[in-house]
């Protein structure tokens, strides 16, 4: 299997030491896929395409600095950060999830494959991102797969530091989750976001970029139950 998602990536531009990593990710992710439950994609083809040039589609974007201290918000195990951080050598990831049979699959990962700018945080994002040491400190906020956009924006905000941005990865969907947010945006500190489409082997998939240009006013996010019940926007 290695061999087919190594030539997958590099036939789609992906240089030939990474994709030889992200195959090898892919690996053993698929071993461990019983063990921890993490993945229902296990076909190569979509193991090439919706996790590894999915989570580094990102990459595309202009005008953005990527070798940057850079965070995946519910990175499960380990998309778009794992990718992104075999990709980006000079930028720093944290990946970020609250289950900690998950940071433990991606810490195992990480060390066999001396992955060294990666590392790893276990914690719900509402709570972390009150913390001094993460408040404000990123210079690119990820995420994908983790709760809708209205929600989302809520948790990443307080992450992303002054000028940074916060990128969502998102489907078919973007435009309605994106109306949705309404005045959100502005009250967390960034400025009107922009959605890209990225052509992967014709799939759906859109970006969502805000650049944050004002503090996060420290009330935000809020707990998790009343972002829920009551998104902002
Ligand atoms: N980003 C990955 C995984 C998506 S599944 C991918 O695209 O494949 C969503 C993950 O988000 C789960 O692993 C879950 O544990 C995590 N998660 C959900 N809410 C969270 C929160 N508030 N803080 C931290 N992690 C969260």
């Amino acid at each position: 299997m290695t061999e087919e998602l190594q030539n997958i990536l590099t036939e789609n531009g992906i240089g030939q030491k990474e994709a030889e990593m992200m195959s090898l990710y892919g690996q053993y992710l698929i071993n461990e896929n019983e063990k921890y439950n993490l993945t229902r994609i296990t076909d190569v083809k979509d193991l090439a395409v919706k996790h590894f040039l999915d989570s580094v589609s990102v990459l595309s974007l202009k005008g953005i600095d990527f070798d940057t201290e850079v965070l995946d918000i519910g990175t499960g195990p380990g998309f778009p950060g794992i990718p992104y951080a075999i990709s980006r050598p000079r930028a720093h990831v944290t990946l970020l999830d609250s289950s900690n049979k998950k940071i433990q699959f991606i810490d195992e990962g990480i060390k066999e494959l001396g992955i060294d700018n990666a590392e790893t945080l276990v914690g719900r994002a509402e709570e972390l991102s009150h913390d001094d040491r993460y408040r404000e400190r990123f210079g690119l906020v990820l995420s994908r797969a983790v709760a809708s956009l209205n929600i989302l924006i809520e948790l990443a905000a307080g992450f992303v530091r002054q000028g940074g941005y916060f990128i969502a990865y998102k489907g078919a969907n973007a435009d309605q989750e994106l109306e949705l947010t309404g005045d959100a945006p502005t009250k967390l500190g960034f400025s009107i976001p922009e959605i890209y489409s990225t052509d992967l082997a014709g799939q759906d998939h859109k970006l969502i970029v805000f650049h944050k240009t004002r503090h996060t006013d420290d009330k935000y996010p809020r707990i998790y139950g009343k972002i829920k019940k009551a998104p902002l926007g």
